[in-house]
């Protein structure tokens, strides 16, 4: 498995191509919420580099943490933050 913050990945493509996804952690939730890269560009969506995307928790709408995370056998593997 690829350490995703070793290599340099900007872009929705980049991500999927590292088998990379993006995890967004709300605090004020405790929740986390992933976005799979080859589904973003499968539902047509622009391939854009991911730190210019606002994410927004989908329970309370504030802002999200960013993170780049491992994408396992398709599943999401979130670092719990401690
Ligand atoms: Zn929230």
């Amino acid at each position: 498995m690829e350490n995703c913050a070793a290599v340099t990945v900007n872009t929705m493509s980049d991500l999927a191509e590292h088998e990379c996804c993006i995890g967004l952690y709300c605090e004020s939730c405790d929740r986390w919420e992933g976005v799979v890269p080859s589904e973003w560009l499968e539902q047509g969506l622009p391939d854009v580099e991911y730190g210019e995307i606002g994410f927004k928790c989908g329970e309370c709408g504030s802002d999200g943490s960013k993170r780049v995370c491992p994408l396992v056998n398709g599943e999401i593997v979130t670092i719990t933050p401690h």
